[in-house]
């Protein structure tokens, strides 16, 4: 793609004047900087961040993000660009550059098992929602055009993008993204899977298409003669990664993939949606059990739409989804709908600072909730983009790349204890980043940190004073034999652990951490990464100070609303 190619490209978005020229300039900065440089294919660098920048525009995002798109790779390559940066286009877009530059310290790799610790992480280490969206296009290209790299680099991408971005995308209700990245990774990681399975829908393809045609008039005359405005019918054919998948689930029979198609009625508004819904099934009947009201009951990600089966001929049924004009651009950009453009460059739909920290996706819920309700100025615009969800967490690496989940405030010592106490007994030193530092040095989100150790190393009573968590202070207490195992501080103070089952709210977790609070206990450790529905529950371990104290725990948790069930049980 040429420069000139590019601008006119961003003509087509609806971007002109003082927009295009500062974009301008972000090009011709990353063409210096870049210069030179390589693509793998033999094409220009730039034309990387191009690529990017014009699929950031594609979606409707705002200027700043476009032109950071324009400048990701900028500081990756010359340390010093970002100063630059911050001078000649301003704090929020080198804010952004800076973000993308940090993400990229995240690697997932083979399969973690503490993948949901790398996805916080990655969102803590963003701290805003563009950052995420300008990697995801980063990743998306970088796909698209992955076909140039050794084929073992090619391979640990894929992996990754499966593992974590795609994932990433569904968080924020991009499935377009979504879906690509996954049809990508599954070419270059399952070759031979991906080709059977585009051959065999392609081969199906001329059967649906007529099939298609009989229907599609059908549906329009029936609508229209109830009077029902149609603004578009579509149809697409699932992308092969969810076909695979359901494959997968079927055994491979592919009489049982019913909803290779489906057809989407788009409709102006959520009235217009039931009436289509009753239309087509006084047309076919619906196969049971494949109704799903995602209006009613949008899922977690927010996505709304009727979604419905139907037996049009013997044998063969068809999908449909219904849904508003809103419904449908929100299903069809996630989370980055909300900050498309206008002309007048005025966000379209205003934001609401977001108070309270919780498990990331209630906060998302709640807050495409708040996005449709509120009109804000730009400034509150901007507190909403940041990512303060783990505001009181830090994510660690090891040198592994293993995440370590700690609270803001922890040291290496707290580090050590966390991955096994015979590490933290045994430490004598630790360096955070390849630099050797003191045992007081607190750690940052991205932090990579090595522990020392030394055989017959053990711990002092100073190590106390040096540790944030519970557990680490367990660790070195036991360690120092300042009480013998499985009794603390009084004959009957025991390590409790107690399980939480119930559904998990805005509040939820909060309302429980005050029952301990109001009792006097500390909390050692809480664990609710995954938690906070009726199979896996919300693990607190705590010290019981009396032989009855976590009975009376326990009662008074069951009180609060939504919780279904406490056990409890001596760790
Ligand atoms: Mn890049």
């Amino acid at each position: 793609m040429t420069k000139e190619e590019f601008e006119k490209h961003l003509e087509l978005y609806g971007i002109a004047g003082k927009d295009k020229e500062l974009l301008k300039r972000a090009l011709d900065f990353a063409e210096k900087i870049h210069e030179g440089e390589k693509r793998l294919s033999g094409e220009e660098f730039i034309t990387h961040p191009m690529a990017v920048a014009l699929k950031l525009a594609k979606l409707k995002m705002d200027i700043p993000t476009i032109a950071a798109g324009l400048l990701h790779d900028c500081a990756e390559y010359q340390s010093s660009a970002l100063k630059e940066i911050k001078r000649d286009f301003g704090e929020e877009v080198s804010f952004l550059v800076d973000g993308v530059t940090k993400v990229d310290r995240v690697k997932a790799t083979g399969f973690d098992r503490a993948l949901e610790s790398v996805k916080k992480m990655f969102l803590a280490l963003a701290e805003d929602i563009r950052v995420v969206i300008i990697k995801l296009m980063d990743r998306l290209h970088n796909m698209e055009t992955a076909e140039w790299l050794p084929e073992e680099k090619r391979k640990r991408i894929a992996q990754e993008t499966l593992m974590l971005y795609a994932s990433l995308a569904e968080r924020l209700g991009m499935w377009n993204v979504k879906a690509e990245l996954e049809d990508l990774s599954m070419k270059f990681l399952y070759p031979k899977e991906y080709e059977i399975i585009s051959v065999e829908l392609k081969k199906r393809a001329p059967e649906r298409e007529r099939h298609l045609k009989k229907i599609l008039p059908l549906v329009e005359t029936e609508l229209q003669k109830e009077n029902i405005k149609i603004i578009e019918i579509n149809y697409r054919t699932k992308h092969i990664y969810s076909v695979w998948q359901k494959l997968h689930r079927y055994e491979g029979d592919w009489s049982r993939l019913s909803d290779l198609i489906a057809l989407r009625i788009i409709v102006p508004d959520v009235k217009s949606c039931y009436a289509a819904l009753g239309i087509i099934h006084k047309l076919w009947k619906p196969v049971p059990g494949k109704f799903k009201d995602y209006v009613a009951l949008p899922k977690p990600n927010g996505y709304k739409s009727l979604h419905t089966n139907v037996f049009t001929e013997e044998k063969i049924t068809i999908e449909f989804q219904i849904r508003s004009e809103e419904m449908h651009k929100e299903a069809e950009a996630g989370i980055a709908a909300h900050w498309a453009y206008s002309e007048a460059g005025k966000p379209k739909e205003g934001f609401k600072k977001i108070g309270k920290k919780f498990n990331w996706i209630s906060q998302l819920q709640e807050w495409q909730k708040e996005l449709k309700k509120e009109n804000t100025t730009s400034e509150e615009l901007l507190e909403a983009l940041k990512i303060d969800f783990f505001k009181d967490r830090i994510f660690t690496l090891t040198p592994k790349g293993d995440v370590i989940d700690l609270p803001r405030g922890a040291t290496p010592l707290d580090f050590a204890y966390h991955i096994h106490s015979e590490i933290g007994n045994h430490a004598t030193g630790a360096r955070i980043n390849g630099k050797l530092v003191s045992f007081l040095m607190e750690l940052k989100s991205g932090d990579i940190v090595e522990i020392i150790t030394q055989k017959g190393k053990k711990p002092t009573p100073e190590w106390l004073s040096l540790v944030k968590t519970g557990l680490a202070k367990n660790r070195i207490k036991r360690a120092l034999r300042i009480f013998p195992k499985g009794s603390f501080i009084h004959p009957e103070a025991k390590i409790i652990e107690m399980k939480i089952y119930g559904k998990n709210r805005v509040g939820f977790i909060k309302d429980i951490t005050s029952v301990y609070s109001k009792n006097k206990i500390n909390i050692q450790n809480l664990i609710s990464a995954r938690g906070g529905n009726e199979e896996t529950p919300i693990k607190i371990t705590f010290v019981q100070k009396n032989p009855d104290q976590a009975e009376k725990i326990k009662n008074k948790i069951e009180k609060i609303s939504g919780v279904k069930k406490v056990t409890y049980a001596l760790k």
